[in-house]
């Protein structure tokens, strides 16, 4: 069998199961198993092993189940940084890497004076945020915390991996660190789908750990936990940046905060996505 044949067997089998995007979905597969960029697939028409038939089937099989593709292939690429992932913990979006953006925009325009900058992820995931902030900032020290045991397990790792181990403490705990200590950023991508809406949402999102998603009856409880406590975890002229989901932003705008709100940043999407606000 040649390369091709078996992309195009793969596309029909995952249409066959109703997977979005088959085409794009069997090339990822395979240049996951080929450990070739994706165009390689469509220049190189060469045989392919026994050993490379087996394990591409394997994966389809799965996939076609509707496992998430981040989980079978556990890897995801978030603002350039490589992060394993696995079921269990929440599979980091393209639109959080906007709250990066203007994290490190933050810093540039305010923060640069500072000789060691200290930040605070909350519900860290796999610990792309604040990973990934480590690796832009290399004055800033992290702390970051998740509820999930196996989030904490998962972004310890990719703590290793990106060679930032020195400069994050993980703590288990439940949003904010217990005991008080003073950040020059919080950032946040909370679980802010109302409990309502959890049953609806696609069959992929569903095997997402339910923890990192539903957000209470109208989805702003962690956000408004987040936005009442942060003050005492703010330095002043800190920030805190947070993801809000779809039609939160009318919300955040009329909650009572000791907090300046600046700016709620649009996403690709245009739906308000990032809340910045600022202590005085
Ligand atoms: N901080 C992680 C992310 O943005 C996890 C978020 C979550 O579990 N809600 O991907």
């Amino acid at each position: 069998m040649f390369l091709r044949e078996l992309l195009e067997s793969g596309i029909i089998f995952l249409e066959n199961h109703g997977i979005k995007e088959p085409r794009r979905n069997a090339e990822i597969i395979l240049s996951h198993i080929l450990n070739k960029p994706c165009y390689y697939i469509y220049t190189e028409n060469l045989p392919v092993s026994p050993t490379i038939i087996t394990a591409y089937n394997k994966i389809l099989k799965e996939r076609g189940k509707h496992i998430p593709l981040q989980y079978l292939l556990k890897t995801v690429n978030f603002y350039g940084y490589n992060f394993f992932i696995e079921e269990g913990v929440f599979i980091p979006r393209p639109e959080t890497e906007i709250l990066i953006e203007k994290a490190v925009e933050i810093y540039k325009r305010c923060l640069t004076s500072l000789s060691r900058i200290k930040i605070l992820d909350i519900g860290t995931g796999s610990g792309n945020i604040a990973i990934s902030l480590l690796r832009e900032i290399k004055t800033c020290y992290a702390i970051a915390t998740d509820i999930s045991e196996n989030a904490i397990k998962i972004a310890n790792y990719n703590a290793k991996t990106n060679r930032v181990k020195s400069r994050i403490k993980f703590l288990q705990t439940d949003i904010f660190p217990p005991r008080i200590n003073k950040f020059h950023m919080i950032l946040s991508n909370p679980p802010y789908i109302p409990n309502f809406e959890i049953s609806s949402l696609d069959r992929e999102v569903g095997r997402e750990p339910i923890t990192a998603l539903a957000g209470g009856d109208d989805g702003l409880n962690i956000i408004k936990k987040i936005i009442e406590r942060a003050d005492m975890f703010l330095y002043s002229n800190g920030f805190l940046l947070m993801e809000i989901g779809d039609k939160q932003g009318k919300d955040i705008k009329k909650m009572r905060s000791s907090l300046d709100l600046l700016t709620i940043e649009k996403d690709f999407a245009g739906i308000e996505r990032i809340a910045v606000f600022h202590k005085k």
